[in-house]
């Protein structure tokens, strides 16, 4: 395998209801596009028969498939990374495995790298997930507008182009929770975003379970601005000026008026409200320094089983 000009890379975690199905749709479609290509699988650490799929397929097609296998589930974001750091073409395409995307739109994205892009999003022309996903995915992305620099209309999709350039930047970096497409975008001079179409997933179930998309969720927004914690100083300076107000005002009635010991229950509301405000702001802070102390230990962010590629 010479260098090939497109490189695909897809992360694989417990799909062996579905591989068959991508194998039968993306090598046509990469065919197709009459270009040199290879297609990089990473195996995510899968408790299924997913590897051994990838291995057969890989001895079906040697010239054009490569697989990374992880040792141990790293998370969708890091089994990208473990790909880009193995990917050989100047256009680096990633997908998902589930069929979402439809292989066939990868065209789409690669005639805008050629126009000379250095990154292509992709908006889903009509998303087809559950009303709660595409709900609670559209509060995301508008908060995400709000408090980071990152100009992307639908984050969640996966299917992107990324030219060589950004991709090196990075694999300069050597951060252990991140967003592929935020990170891709803050390293992007030329980014761009086609429409794409979108299906259901074609086997199997979604691999993000509500607390894995809230914890996904939070290494965007600390893993890109410090607004967050911003707003909480912002909060706790208002808070203060308030109870100053409440406090004069308590001093004034209590020299016209005389003792008062009214209102116990306003109290206790006012009371569980900002504790309820501290505990996130002490939580949120968490996420932060969590994600500091993850970072400090440099542990590897992945471990690599095995590499199946043809040797020249
Ligand atoms: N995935 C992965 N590691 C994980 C979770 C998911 O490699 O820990 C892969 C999964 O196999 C799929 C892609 O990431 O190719 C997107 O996952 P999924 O379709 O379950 O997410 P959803 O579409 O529900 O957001
Ligand atoms: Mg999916």
């Amino acid at each position: 395998m010479s260098t090939p000009e497109i490189s695909v890379v897809i992360p694989v975690y417990n799909e062996e209801a579905g591989l068959q199905n991508l194998f039968d749709r993306l090598y046509p479609a990469l065919d197709a596009l009459g270009a040199a290509y290879e297609v990089l699988f990473v195996n995510d650490g899968s408790r299924d028969r997913s590897a051994a799929l990838l291995r057969e397929q890989f001895e079906r097609r040697p010239d054009v498939t490569r697989a990374i296998l992880l040792a141990a589930n790293a998370g969708q974001h890091m089994a990208i990374m473990a790909g880009f750091e193995h990917a050989r073409g100047q256009i680096i395409v990633t997908l998902d495995a589930d069929l979402q995307n439809p292989p066939e739109e990868i065209g789409k994205l690669i005639a805008k790298m050629r126009e000379g892009h250095d990154y292509v999003g992709s908006i889903r022309r009509k998303r087809q997930d559950s009303l709660f996903r595409t709900w609670a995915s559209k509060a995301m992305n508008r908060l995400r507008e709000k408090i980071t620099r990152i100009k992307i209309t639908d984050q969640g999709n996966m299917l992107r182009a990324y030219s060589r350039s950004v991709v090196d930047a990075i694999n300069s970096c050597k951060e252990v929770s991140t967003f592929i497409p935020a990170l891709a975008y803050t390293f992007a001079r030329h980014p761009t975003e086609v429409v794409v179409e979108h299906e259901e997933r074609a086997a199997g179930e979604s691999k993000y379970s509500l607390y894995s998309l809230i914890r996904l969720n939070f290494d965007l927004m600390t893993g890109f601005s410090l607004v967050p914690l911003q707003w909480f100083s912002m909060l706790g300076i208002l808070v203060s000026l308030g109870s100053a107000a409440l406090f004069l005002l308590l001093i004034a009635r209590r020299l016209i008026l005389g003792p008062e010991a009214e209102g116990l229950f306003t109290l206790f509301a006012l009371a569980f409200f900002l504790i309820g405000l501290t505990l996130f702001g002490i939580g949120l802070l968490g996420e932060y320094v969590g994600r500091v102390y993850q970072q400090v230990r440099h542990r590897p962010r992945y471990l690599i089983e095995a590499v199946l590629e043809k040797t020249e």
